[in-house]
């Protein structure tokens, strides 16, 4: 047989969506490997569902037809987020292709064969450029807009605009992903910094399939956050920034008490609570805005410190594939 494709679909209570994903890649891949001559493997990671997702999962893997791929299930022992539960299913990927796609049918399945053909041309990379968001409303697309610009200001890493996690990648880069150690994950922000040929296939985003969105705009901003810690110490130097701009705006108006003092002889004429309340008031929250940022990147390290896996696989619940060593 010829190259073996995974297709990594991280999943957390999309029981009302999942069969339709299921058929969808399924026809996908059943036409690829057809027309290009490839194996391939639907790994389904359930991250800790409440809902029908898990039996529904492992109802694919028992129904699938022999002979035209496998289906695998990677049941975690509970929710462990998004980025970690993609970061498991790409552990236990095997292919010397990866697809991740999200299961609620937002990235539509049919682009991978675009992304196919791009590895074929020698991509290492394919990542999904997304043209529009219909059904985010306004203010999650001006928001997400602002922030990758941000971002990629900030960051040394060039972080393409616009992409979510929807993307192929091949075995050389994936190998470089897996050894990376950290436990905060930002996979949209680690697959460029490992470099290679890397390049956009576009698409449009289509509405969610059904269910709703599992990211709120709290989990969407800690996700901004940790895209921005995790990949710049830009945060850190924000407190010399102030610093500096707030010496010298004390120097100027040191200059212009001084000069008071030498024309009018003392500074008793002049009323000062409102300047003083807005002077203490703004230090004291700039300090304990940066405290929180040093406690932010404290914690981080803490984290990484204490080198917990990363994820905890519940075996019984999982159908993983017989030889769990990695091909090639
Ligand atoms: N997801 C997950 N664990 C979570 C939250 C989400 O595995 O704790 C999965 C979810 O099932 C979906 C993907 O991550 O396949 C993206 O989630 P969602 O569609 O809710 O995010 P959005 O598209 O709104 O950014
Ligand atoms: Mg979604």
């Amino acid at each position: 047989m010829g190259t073996l494709v995974s297709v990594v679909v991280p999943c957390y209570n999309e029981a009302a969506v999942i069969d339709a994903t299921y058929q969808r890649l399924t026809t996908v891949m059943d036409s690829l490997s057809a027309s290009k001559d490839v194996d391939y493997e639907l790994v389904f990671v359930n991250d800790g569902s409440q809902d029908q997702t898990l039996s529904l999962l492992q109802g694919f893997h028992a129904s699938h037809p022999k002979g035209r791929g496998q289906v695998v299930v990677v049941c975690l022992a509970r929710n462990f987020g998004h980025q970690v539960a993609l970061s498991a299913g790409l552990e236990i990927a095997r292919g010397d292709a990866v697809v991740a796609i999200d299961a609620d049918l937002q990235d539509p399945p049919e682009v991978i064969e675009e992304m196919y053909q791009r590895y074929l041309d020698g991509a290492d990379v394919a990542y999904g450029l997304r043209n529009q968001r219909p059904g985010d409303g306004v203010f999650k697309w001006a928001a997400t807009r602002v922030f990758y610009r941000l971002l990629s200001r900030i960051t040394r890493v060039d972080i393409p605009l616009d992409t979510g996690d929807f993307r192929l990648i091949n075995r050389r880069v994936l190998d470089v992903l897996n050894s990376m150690p950290e436990r905060h994950r930002y996979i949209r922000g680690m697959v460029p910094w490992v470099g290679f040929r890397q390049e956009p296939v576009s698409y449009d985003r289509d509405r969610r399939h059904s269910g709703e969105s599992k990211y709120s705009y709290s989990r969407l901003f800690g996700l901004a956050f940790e895209g921005i810690t995790s990949f710049s110490h830009t945060p850190l130097r924000l407190a010399y920034i102030i610093g500096f701009v707030v010496a010298l705006f004390c120097l100027i108006y040191g200059g212009f008490v001084v000069a008071t003092v030498l024309i009018q002889g003392s500074t008793d004429g002049i009323k000062g609570w409102a300047s003083m309340m807005v002077a203490i008031t703004f230090l004291g929250s700039v300090q304990l805005i940066t405290l929180g940022l040093l406690g932010d990147y404290i914690g981080r390290i803490y984290d990484e410190v204490k080198r917990r896996p990363l994820y905890v696989v519940n075996d019984d619940q999982s159908r993983l594939p017989p030889d769990p060593t990695p091909r090639g």
